[in-house]
């Protein structure tokens, strides 16, 4: 265990909900008290509001809520027509639901390698892997940093594709000025708790500015019907509940000051961390607001240094550590011979250290305290 100055013995976290709950308590309570009371805990006034509010937060045409991120990424798909016999273009190093979603609906997901600075899609080799089955690319604004964007949807409307955005780890960030999410045909994001944006339980949503699109949606997500028993598509049970509606209203009037401080919380971790060994601190690019879903590290002593932060009590997450084309679901791919360089060397090095909004600085600097210890 870490010790303290004054040698007590201290746990450190890679996130820590507590703190954000204590400091929304009162407000989180009143709100759902007021759904338990009012008997509508489907598809009510708190989901219709939330969706309006985090449009005019984003500056998009409209958000269709639903239950979770990987929902949200079918529900994009199948309103875009891709399926069976389609190809999407995506990357390897994301959470395994990126490509899931592309499998789900019948699709092949296509793998393209990562940038090494900030692990976001290599906008250098997507022409390469489209085909004449090439329906779609999917970037993912990885650990909470846009990826090169506008160079994707260059590339989408040269070859006649669609975009969809997942930026489940980035709500909030912005590109050129411009909130990630709402540069594609359409954009999806997660709820999930760990989240910048978090429920106290699982949602989703799909960003668009097209309201063909956005109709379509909202009938998939309640079992392809535009009204009540009539279904024109097959369609999912994918809905955002009254109560998470509710609480995600409450948080999102945080979500800027919540990154904000994460972005704080980064750069005082590379200030502290700068010329330890050989590690790489993330970069952030020009242009671009990175809200730090993850602070990630690069090491060649990765293990090594997890394993001794974790004697220490402090703990760090691989994100991710067997890139997704390597992973047996997809072992109906053929690809064993098939290599992408940066993703499989980074995943060998890469590590997130703890990362949450209230994260103390005391706390910061025993975790680097500790890293540099194990370098010395
Ligand atoms: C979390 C996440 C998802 C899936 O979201 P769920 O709500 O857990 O289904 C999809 N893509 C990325 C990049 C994620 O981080």
């Amino acid at each position: 265990m870490a010790k303290t100055h004054n040698e007590q013995l201290v746990k450190i976290p890679i996130l820590d909900f507590t703190h954000q709950y204590k400091l929304i308590k009162e407000e989180v309570e009143q709100a759902v008290k007021k759904v338990l009371e009012s008997g509508a805990y489907i598809l009510g006034l708190n989901v219709e509001a939330f969706e309006e509010e985090l449009a005019t937060y984003l500056g998009c045409g409209y958000v269709i809520s639903c239950a979770n991120g990987t929902d949200a990424l079918v529900l994009a798909l199948r309103a875009l027509d891709i399926g069976s016999g389609d190809e999407v273009i995506t990357v390897s190093h994301s959470f395994f639901a990126t490509s899931e979603a592309v499998a789900l609906v019948g699709a092949t997901p296509i793998f393209v390698d990562i940038r090494e600075d900030d692990y976001n899609i290599d906008t250098t080799k997507i022409e390469n892997a489209i085909t004449k089955k090439t329906k779609a690319i999917i970037p993912v604004h990885i650990y909470g940093q846009p990826c090169e964007i506008e160079d994707v949807i260059k590339i989408a409307r040269r070859n006649n594709l669609y975009v969809i955005e997942d930026s489940a780890q980035a709500l909030g960030a912005k590109y050129n000025g411009k909130f990630v999410g709402t540069f594609g045909d359409v954009g999806t994001t997660s709820f999930y708790p760990t989240k910048n944006l978090g429920a106290c339980g699982d949602g989703g949503a799909v960003f668009t500015n097209d309201s063909e699109i956005r109709e379509k949606i909202c009938a998939l997500r309640v079992h392809g019907s535009p009204k009540r028993y009539v279904h024109d598509f097959i369609g999912y049970n994918s809905r955002l509940d009254e109560i998470q509606a509710a609480i995600l209203r409450i948080k999102l009037k945080y979500l800027d000051l919540w990154n904000k401080s994460r972005a704080k919380i980064a750069y005082l971790y590379s200030d502290l961390l700068k010329n330890t060994g050989d590690i790489v601190i993330p970069v952030t690019k020009k242009n671009c607001t990175h809200i730090f879903h993850q602070y990630t590290i690069r090491t060649k002593k990765r293990d090594e240094l997890a394993n001794h932060l974790k004697v220490k009590g402090i703990d760090t997450l691989i994100y991710y550590p067997v890139p997704i084309h390597k992973q047996k679901a997809f072992d109906y791919l053929n690809y064993k011979n098939f290599h992408l360089p940066v993703t499989e060397k980074i995943s060998h090095e890469i590590l997130s250290l703890p990362m949450y909004p209230e994260l103390s600085q005391e706390s910061q600097r025993i975790v680097v305290e500790e890293i540099k210890r194990c370098f010395v």
